[in-house]
């Protein structure tokens, strides 16, 4: 209903007309302002209400005397009804139309003008008839017009949306309709049917004519009882209480007009008729009170409220005592005095029943309250007697008034002993008792100075203060205490290990930052005075791999605390992460001092480390760095750093001072590590093979795949040169990986372009390579894809692999042996290997390194022939194939033939050659191993 005013200020009138065009409402033409809109309907209908009124009391007056009815009382006390009943018929159904009322009331009302209309229309038709000095005989077509209204009525009635209600609320409803109807009933036989009975008469049509009236009454009024007594919703309530004022009018009329009849008291025009017209005009009061409410904001549907009002609660009372009355008069027509007694005695007993029963549920509300609110209070007690808080009440001067129990527990002192005791008692400082009792805090706060307690140590509390003072209840602050120590010592928990580190309880590296550059700002005038020491464990990553890592954690623990012994008191050990550690010297540090702190380090470390039994030795790598002039915490870090790096190079287990040359040094091996690791995305990396000849048929059995970096600026770099940092910085896993698809898929070519279908290739692979756990998926994947079998692949790893004893990876070669590809174990004499343990070894192949074979002549008489021959004897005595690597010249290859040996590789035969020229090679190479056989 309300306009928005926005649609005013539109600036475009078509969109103004289409707003309001798409709008339910288009009542109201656009000047109005939204109050004036809601206001000018209800002024309208309240006009309109005053004019009904007045018509009725005009009316009444005419009847009952003061007012002179002009011309023919019966067509004038008939004939004014007519316009009154008609629109209250049209006001009715305007309100059916209504949009803004639920469908329910809706229907209701469409109802309630249906049965005004049929009233309306019996009337007028009576009236007609008057008019015409017609006698109407009995019964009459506007009998079927009247009798009609009754059931629609009683429908309409039941009609309208009551708020949901408990199931005993609606046994209740039944019982008070049934008392209705029943009190009532009695009075309507009594009064109509008991009177008219004996003049029924013989047609059967006039006696149910007859008789359909007050059964109409008796439906009318279980209709009215039904809407009176269940809760309507509020913007229902005035209309239908105005609606049943106007049924209950008719129903009363009803019976004292059966009443006055069967007197043959009554006459058109008789006063009684006011309650006729009465009955109307409420009817059509209520449709436009039905308006009005229509026109206000809906509100939600109060919850349902038990039935309080008084006269409502009276009413089923007083239709039992209607009806008992009516009885009584039943029994005695004449009222006899004794009658009359009996009937006041037990009238007046009834009222008594009733008045006590009143009073018994007045006592039972009550009661009924006053249990809620000692609930409520022992509920509020318990909270506070179980809450961890202590609660206290003080009095503006700083007296304590109550204490809760929990101030036994949090404080050690029981609340009876606190209370009448000044507040200062608890605090720590008086000041605080001031400065706690004011109204300004605003929430928590933490009390700077704490609580005593009892036994006198602190507590760390937070308080919460709530000035009462206007409070009657209260008459002061209430103070509520939380204990916070715990929370301080779990923030202080906190706090360390954001510092610290979780194993070693060292500092970490972000406190070790904070140290030097608090050092650093307390120093800076003074170079020199600062040093900073890093150090990283040699090889620790074997003790991990070898020893698992509860072993390596334990490790890392007894270097931390051998470190804490090797410096001084006031200086810092940290942990930077993974075997990285750092100390840093402050602190009237001498000229020597961070160098003999160094070798302190060193020599702790030089002892064994004694964990679960194993002995493990280690060595540490110390870089140092003294702060220069105007120096960051940064710069010392990333040069001690530099140092450290320059010691592991220089053959580990010692300690290297900074020095400004060595920055160039890392920084060379910085760019050469980020060109490496860029080679893959640019395609800098090719393979080459190299023929492995069988000594004893000259035939080329397999490749094996050497890896070559072609760089735009280093040129050809050796593999003995790059492998190893890419081993080092981890790049030699996703390169691995490429050398182990590239040389499938060069041999697949080779295969498909006509080669030996049984020539296989042979792949470096490094420790770091076959520890990354997806190695094994790699290997079958590369396979795969080529659609190469197992048998056409050979791994080579080198002897470093059993030296460190790496039985987690050796059993991961085993697994991979057992698909059918072959393992070759490379560079074979120059680690400690020894041939007694190769029978362990998942090997297939062993690989002499070049170093015998350089040193093997011909005449077979020295020592390196020796060893040769022994190593192929033993391996070929556990079934290994022993290959020859590095064979140069003719006389060696005849002297490994001569041994025995099974394969043979080299520049004799041929060099590493591109992919390209393989087939070629293989052909010149094996024409040469004819030539000589
Ligand atoms: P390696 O596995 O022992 O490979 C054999 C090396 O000896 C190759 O050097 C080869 O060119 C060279 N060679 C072959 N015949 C002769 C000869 O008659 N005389 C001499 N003096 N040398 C000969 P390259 O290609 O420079 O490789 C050096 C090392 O680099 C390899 O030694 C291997 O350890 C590593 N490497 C090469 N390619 C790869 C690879 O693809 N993956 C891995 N992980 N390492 C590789
Ligand atoms: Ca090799
Ligand atoms: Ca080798």
């Amino acid at each position: 209903m309300i306009r928005p005013t926005t649609s005013a200020d539109l600036p475009v009138p078509g969109a103004a007309l289409a707003r309001r065009a798409a709008r339910p409402f288009p009542r109201e033409r656009g000047h109005a302002t939204g109050r004036r809109v809601k206001w000018i309907p209800r002024r309208r209908e309240s006009i309109l209400g005053a004019a009904l009124i007045g018509y009725a009391l005009l009316y009444a007056a005419a009847l009952i005397g003061p007012v002179a009815i002009p011309g023919d009382r019966t067509v004038m006390a008939v004939g004014a009804l007519v316009p009154i009943r008609c629109l209250a018929a049209a006001l009715a159904l305007l309100v059916a139309r209504d949009r803004r009322l639920d469908g329910d009331t809706r229907r209701a009302w469409r109802l309630l003008g249906a049965a005004a209309s049929l009233y309306a229309a019996g009337t007028a038709v009576t009236a007609a008839a008057a008019v015409g000095g017609l006698a109407l005989p009995f019964p009459s077509p506007v009998d079927a017009l009247l009798l009609a209204f009754y059931p629609v009525a009683f429908a309409a009635l039941v009609a309208f949306p009551a708020v949901p209600q408990a199931r005993a609320d609606r046994l209740r409803l039944m019982f008070d309709v049934a008392i209705w109807v029943v009190g009532g009933g009695i009075v309507v036989w009594v009064a109509v049917l008991s009177a008219a009975g004996p003049h029924l008469g013989d047609d059967p049509i006039a006696a149910a004519t007859t008789l359909g009236y007050p059964l109409g009454d008796l439906m009318l009024l279980s209709g009215l009882a039904t809407a009176t007594l269940r809760q309507s919703f509020p913007h229902q309530r005035r209309a239908l209480t105005l609606l049943l004022g106007g049924i209950a009018a008719l129903f009363v009329d009803d019976i004292a007009w059966s009443v006055l009849s069967s007197k043959g008291l009554y006459a058109p025009g008789h006063p009684i008729d006011a309650l006729w017209m009465a009955s109307t005009v409420l009817l059509a009061l209520a449709a436009l009170e039905q308006r009005k409410a229509a026109a206000l904001p809906r509100r939600a549907a109060s919850p349902a409220v038990p039935m309080q009002r008084l006269g409502v609660t009276l009413v089923p009372y007083a239709f039992l005592t209607a009806g008992y009355w009516a009885l009584l008069a039943h029994l005695d027509p004449t009222f006899s005095m004794q009658t009359i007694q009996l009937a006041a005695g037990s009238t007046g007993l009834g009222a008594l029943v009733i008045g006590r029963q009143i009073v018994g549920l007045r006592e039972n509300g009550r009661l009924l309250r006053l249990q809620a609110e000692r609930e409520s209070a022992m509920r509020f007690e318990s909270i506070i007697r179980n809450a961890s808080d202590v609660v206290l009440v003080v009095t503006p001067d700083g007296t304590i008034q109550y204490a809760s129990p929990s101030s036994a527990r949090m404080l050690g002192r029981s609340a009876t002993s606190l209370v009448g005791r000044p507040l200062d008692g608890l605090l720590s400082s008086e000041a605080t008792v001031n400065s706690l009792l004011r109204s300004d805090h605003a929430g928590a706060f933490e009390l700077p100075a704490g609580l005593r307690h009892a036994d006198g140590h602190r507590l760390d509390v937070e308080c919460t203060v709530a000035d009462l003072r206007d409070d009657p209840a209260v008459r002061g602050f209430a103070i509520t205490i939380r204990d916070v120590t715990e929370r301080r010592v779990y923030q202080g928990r906190l706090r360390h290990q954001a510092l610290h580190d979780g194993l070693t309880q060292l500092a970490n590296r972000h406190l070790f930052h904070d140290r030097i550059e608090r050092a650093l700002a307390q120093r800076t005038a003074a170079p020199g005075q600062i040093a900073v020491l890093l150090l990283d464990l040699d090889d620790f990553r074997k003790v991990n791999d070898s020893l698992g890592h509860a072993t390596g954690d334990a490790v890392l623990v007894h270097v931390g605390e051998r470190l804490r012994q090797a410096v001084r008191p006031g200086d810092t050990v940290a942990r930077l992460g993974g075997d990285e550690f750092g100390v840093l010297l402050e602190h009237g540090l001498d000229a020597d001092e961070p160098r003999s702190c160094a070798q302190r380090i060193l020599e702790a470390m030089a002892a064994p480390f004694d964990i679960f039994g194993d002995r493990i030795e280690l060595s540490v790598s110390v870089g140092i760095r003294r702060n220069p002039r105007d120096a960051t915490a940064d710069e010392l870090m990333r040069d001690a750093d530099v140092a450290m790096y320059d010691a592991k190079a220089g053959g580990k287990g010692r300690f290297v001072e900074f020095e400004e040359a060595m920055h160039q040094a890392v920084a060379m091996k910085l760019a050469f590590e980020a060109d490496l690791r860029q080679g893959l995305a640019r395609g800098e990396f090719t393979l080459q093979f190299q023929p492995i000849v069988d000594l004893t048929s000259g035939r080329v059995r397999s490749l094996e795949a050497l890896v070559r970096w072609r760089h735009p600026e280093r040129g050809n770099v050796p593999p003995a040169t790059f492998i190893p940092v890419a081993e080092e910085i981890g790049y030699i896993v996703p390169l691995g990986r490429w050398i182990l698809l590239r040389a499938c898929r060069d041999l697949a070519a080779l295969h498909a372009a006509g080669s030996d279908p049984d020539l296989a290739v042979s792949v470096n692979v490094s420790v770091r390579q076959l520890s990354a756990p997806e190695f094994a998926a790699d290997v079958a994947t590369a396979l795969e894809t080529h659609g190469l079998r197992p048998r056409h692949l050979i791994l080579e790893v080198t002897e470093s692999l059993m030296i460190d004893d790496h039985q987690g990876l050796i059993d991961e070669l085993a697994r991979i042996r057992a698909t059918g590809v072959r393992i070759a174990l490379d560079d074979f004499g120059t680690g400690y290997s020894s041939l007694a343990y190769l029978n362990r070894l998942p090997v297939d192949v062993l690989k002499i390194d070049r170093a015998f074979i350089d040193r093997l002549d011909d005449d077979g008489q020295d020592e390196p022939d020796a060893v040769v021959t022994a190593i192929v004897k033993v391996g070929q005595a556990i079934g290994l194939q022993i290959v020859a690597e590095g064979v140069e010249r003719e006389s060696q290859r005849a002297r490994l033939a001569a041994i025995g040996c099974d394969f043979a590789q080299g520049y004799w035969y041929a060099r590493p050659v591109d992919p390209a020229d393989v087939q070629k090679t293989i052909a010149a190479c094996e024409r040469r191993a004819v030539a000589v056989a």
